[in-house]
């Protein structure tokens, strides 16, 4: 299985706006952050997790033209602003773009992007999509999708674990019982916002303490903002831990 980091960015994405902080104004690609996204793909599919604003520049970046599943984490912008293009996959699938998420998102997304439900006028395109709620895990041809509850803050959003990967973003906890559904993944992909604590997102510490608990054999960090210099940042890490950034890929080997 091999998976992308299309985006390991906050909300703001790095550079932010406007800002002149030495990370923004890094010539380090890697400190350069999309908002969080990735690509899932095995000898049969390529799964998508969050279609956040920045969506079209990475499927553009990354070549993407097929998408056979689209998971979502949670209905905050970062993390669904891109879902109208889609579009194209529906175009050129000739069947609607298949989207797992919890019923809540599911509701959200019916209510954010209301066009998409409607017969459109002549002459507008809007995207085909197939809304289906995950509570249990689902076996989509070679890729067991697990999905487990984590808190952002008070909200219950979820993660997903790929066969031997899992990927978790904007958890600021996660119960015992999540943890347990981790447990033997080689690779985890786990949000860590800033050094600071945050009421919403693990701080630095937290999620390697997080991460040590589950004990995958490689964690990377994303959705970091810009106050995590990359260089920096990833050379105070332990051992089997490092800073993601846009474009990484990591394979991740089958048992
Ligand atoms: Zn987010
Ligand atoms: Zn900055
Ligand atoms: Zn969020």
């Amino acid at each position: 299985m091999r998976i992308t980091i299309l985006g390991s960015g906050t909300s703001l994405g790095t550079p932010i706006i406007g800002c002149d902080c030495p990370v923004c104004k890094s010539p380090d690609p890697r400190n350069h952050r999309l908002r969080a996204s990735i690509l899932v793909e095995t000898a049969h599919q390529r799964l998508l997790v969050d279609v956040g604003p920045d969506f079209r520049a990475q499927a553009l970046r990354e070549n993407i033209r097929v998408l056979d599943a689209v998971l979502i984490t949670h209905e905050h912008s970062d993390h669904i602003a891109g879902l109208d293009d889609l579009r194209v996959f529906g175009w050129y699938a000739r069947r609607p773009v298949v989207i797992y998420s919890s019923r809540t998102v599911k509701e959200f997304i019916e209510t954010r992007f209301d066009y998409a439900f409607r017969p459109p006028q002549e002459g507008t395109g809007v995207p085909t999509l197939d809304l289906r709620i995950i509570e249990t895990p689902v076996q989509l041809d070679d890729v067991r999708i697990t999905p487990l509850t984590v808190l952002h803050g008070v909200w219950e959003i979820l993660a997903f674990r790929f066969n031997n990967f899992a990927y978790v973003t904007d958890c600021s906890r996660m119960p015992d019982a999540s943890k347990a559904k981790l447990k033997g993944v080689r690779c985890l992909v786990l949000n860590a916002l800033r050094r600071e604590p945050h009421p919403t997102h693990l701080s630095l510490d937290e999620a390697i303490a997080l991460g040590h608990e589950i004990g995958a054999e490689q964690t990377w960090f994303t959705h970091m903002t810009h106050a995590l210099e990359h260089e920096a940042t990833n050379k105070s890490l332990p051992a089997g831990f490092a800073l993601a950034y846009d474009g990484l890929k990591i394979e991740v080997k089958d048992e």
